[in-house]
């Protein structure tokens, strides 16, 4: 079966003034569907690996052919990483932490604000494209960390619990060259209900 585009949870228009309705129109029309299409693509072929979900293509990633290796990773990456992208935003969310994952940021990180500083400087600092991410470790251990491209942490045996697109395709339109201000919106954006149910998934399957 075709991987296909996920639908948003909420309107174009429903996360202004913090990421406006065009970029949104872009990023998951344009750009989210262009990573479903080049999957597909390289898949056309190879069909054995239908039955498997953009996770368990990643997990394994050295189990497909050397040929499409490359592009599976980008692209099944890409698809992933956006499909989650767009449920860790919501409208009037953000804000601190709640629940599980509010307890457990205070714990690993010392404070929310602690957490929020570290997040911001890897998402900053990441050079060229990536994202930034909050991740459970093979340990079961909260940690910030970025990745180059379309890279999922599920690839380093970690699993993602936040992630922030730095793509410029993500911010350019609004935010121009100051990828900071896109940054300090997104956490007016987060659905930390979405990022809890995350958090018990993995903490239930470790
Ligand atoms: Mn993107």
């Amino acid at each position: 079966m075709a991987h296909i585009l996920p639908e948003l949870p909420y309107a174009y228009d429903a996360l202004e003034p913090f990421f406006d309705e065009e970029t949104m129109h872009l990023h998951h029309d344009k750009h989210h569907q262009t990573y479903v299409n080049n999957l597909n693509l390289a898949l056309e072929n190879h069909n054995e690996f239908d039955s498997l979900t953009t996770e368990q293509l990643l997990e394994d990633i050295n189990v497909l052919p050397e040929e499409i290796r490359t592009t599976v990773r980008n692209n099944a990456g890409g698809h992933l990483n956006h499909s989650l992208f767009w449920k860790w935003l919501a409208p009037n969310a953000g804000g601190i932490a709640t629940g599980e994952i509010g307890d457990a940021i205070a714990a690993e990180f010392g404070s929310f604000e602690d957490f929020k500083l570290k997040f911001k400087a890897a998402a900053t600092g990441r050079f060229g494209s990536g994202w930034a991410w909050l991740v459970v470790d093979k340990d079961g251990k909260l940690k910030v960390t970025s990745t180059a491209n379309q890279d999922n942490p599920i690839l380093e045996g970690e699993k993602a619990v936040l992630g922030l697109d730095v793509w410029e395709h993500a911010y350019y339109l609004k935010y121009h060259n100051v990828r900071a201000d896109y940054i300090e919106a997104f956490f007016d954006l987060i659905n930390w209900d979405f990022v809890n149910e995350l958090y018990s998934e993995i903490k239930n399957r470790m």
